[in-house]
This record gives C-alpha cells, structure tokens and sequence, in this order.
C-alpha cells in the first residue's frame, strides 16, 4: 500500500492504471475506522482494480461549538487495518494540501442540506460537499462508496454528482452495526458505560416502527410518537430528531408511501448518535 499526502503524487500514480482504463474505487474517510468503514473498504477492493482510501478530518464541516480536536484520531492503527485489507493507495492529505491559503470555493446542495441533521448543523453538510468535491476531482474514481449510517449525507453527495456531473458511480452501502444492534461509528468510544448499555435502542426503537409499517401502520406521526416514546423510556438520550421522509428526496412525509427513510438524531451527553432504517411501502393502493 503506498501512503501518499501530496496530490500531484496521488495523480500521478493514478495515470498509469487511468490509461490501462483499470477500474478506480474510492472510500472517503474521516478515520478511527471501524467494521462500517472496512465494509466499504472491503467491497472497494473487490468490486475495483484501484482502491483508493483516503482520511481526512474536514475542518470545514465541524461547527463552532463542535468539537474538532477531539474528534478521535489512530492514523497508524488506520494504516495497518486497511494494507490488509489490500487497499492500494492511501491518501492522507494535510489541511495545508485542502485548504490553502486563500480558499474561497464551497459547494452548496440547497434545501436538502438544511433538514433533518442539517437544520441541527448550520453548514455542517456545505463542508461535506465541499470537501467530497475536492477529493472526487483530485481522485477521478470510477465508483464512490458512501454508508447508510449517513443517509442524509448519500441523498446529498448523490444530488451534487449529478447536478455537478461528476463522472461517477455512488454506491451506498447497508449499515454495519455491533452485535447488540447498535450503528458501528466513531463516536461510540465516547458513550459512557451506561451510555454505551442505553444507545441500542435507537436501533430497536426503528426496528419496532417497522414491524408497525409492516402490520400496516401508515402515520408518520404515529410512528415518530413510539420512536419517541420507546427511547424516553430506555435511555437518558436527548432527542433531536425523529423522522419520516421520502428516501429519494428527504422531503418529509405525513402518510406513508414507497421507499421511507426513518431518521432519527440523539444526543447523549455531548455525544450525538444518528440511526435510520429504510422501509419500503409495496401495497400503496386501498384495492
Ligand atoms: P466517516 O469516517 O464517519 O466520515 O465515514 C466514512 C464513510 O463510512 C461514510 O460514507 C459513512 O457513511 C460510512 N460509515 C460510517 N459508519 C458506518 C456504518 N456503521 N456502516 C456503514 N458505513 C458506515
């Protein structure tokens, strides 16, 4: 695996296998990387004849009373996880190499960008697009890779590649979640032990509102109210949103139909975890 931190050594070693026209995978990180991301990794390397892997954590989509320093940090133990996995170039740019002096570009999906998380995040999803732009142009990879666990974050990305006609593939992979169920991310090494005990039933609390589409259950007010209630009742978790809306669009829902994302925010502590499932509504008709 070659680690590389300049982008003229990134493209160049990406010439040759561009003109061979080898298939270039890419997996965009902010590192501390766990099963979730070694999913995409994983499904990079062998759906692509190029795996490029890269670690960043963007400045520019953490907010003011965010706390970007603390944000978790193994760079060493990152590199030895993914040259197993068989990645071939890892790029680990500085804030220097993003962000020179004089920066003045951002990349704004509106509407999208201000719901859900981002109605909690000013600017949060700006940084995102921003920074996945930048990485898309200095990599020019043939597939992207992007989680579930963020689903907000795919809907965007997927909205700016094509209003932005960049030249390539989002795939979005299902969320990886520990053995209790909880969603695998990088903040869970900050729960606390009671934290850690209460935070599965974000997951459970999904799982039942599904059950309750599936026995026929249409409401999303309904459905927002047993989300609510059930992690109220497990947990200390402060609830910052819960939500149904149209997979495709985020655009909130009162009755149900077709693909429905179920999103949902909770602070524990400082410590904000986001879950969502998506379920999908196949007898529309009353006939
Ligand atoms: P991050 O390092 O948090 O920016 O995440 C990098 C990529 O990994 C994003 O596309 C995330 O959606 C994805 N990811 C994070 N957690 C998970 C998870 N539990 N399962 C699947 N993908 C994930």
């Amino acid at each position: 695996m070659r680690i590389v931190r300049t982008i003229e050594h990134l493209r160049q070693l990406l010439r040759e296998p561009r003109r061979k026209g080898q298939k270039i995978g890419f997996v965009p990180t902010m590192g501390y990387l766990h099963e979730g991301h070694l999913s995409l990794i994983r499904r990079a390397v062998k759906e692509c004849s190029v795996c490029v892997v890269s670690i960043y954590v963007n400045p520019k989509q953490f907010g003011v009373r965010e706390d970007l320093s603390r944000y978790p940090r193994d760079i060493k133990h990152d590199a030895t996880m993914i040259e197993k996995e068989n990645v071939d170039i890892l790029f680990i740019p500085s804030d220097n190499v993003i962000y020179p002096n004089g920066y003045l570009t951002y990349i704004d999906v509106e509407k999208i960008s201000d719901l859900l998380c981002g109605k909690y995040r000013p600017g949060h999803f700006r940084g995102v697009a921003t920074i996945v732009a930048k990485l898309l142009n200095i990599v020019l990879p043939d597939v992207m890779y992007l989680g579930q666990k963020d689903a907000q974050q795919a809907v965007i990305l997927k909205q700016m590649a094509l209003d932005l006609n960049f030249s390539v593939c989002v795939h979005v992979l299902p969320t990886v979640r520990e053995k209790d169920g909880l969603a695998a991310s990088s903040r869970n090494v900050y729960l606390s032990k009671d934290q850690r005990a209460q935070a599965p039933v974000l997951y459970r609390a999904l799982k039942s509102a599904a059950n309750h589409i599936k026995a026929g259950e249409r409401r999303a007010s309904y459905l927002n109210g047993l989300i609510s209630r059930m992690i109220r009742q497990y947990s200390d978790g402060n609830i910052q949103y819960v939500a149904c809306v149209d997979a495709g669009t985020l655009k909130p829902l009162k009755t149900l139909k077709g693909q429905v994302l179920i999103a949902l925010s909770v602070l524990f502590g400082k410590i904000r975890l986001i879950d969502n499932v998506i379920v999908s509504i196949k007898n529309q008709g009353k006939f």
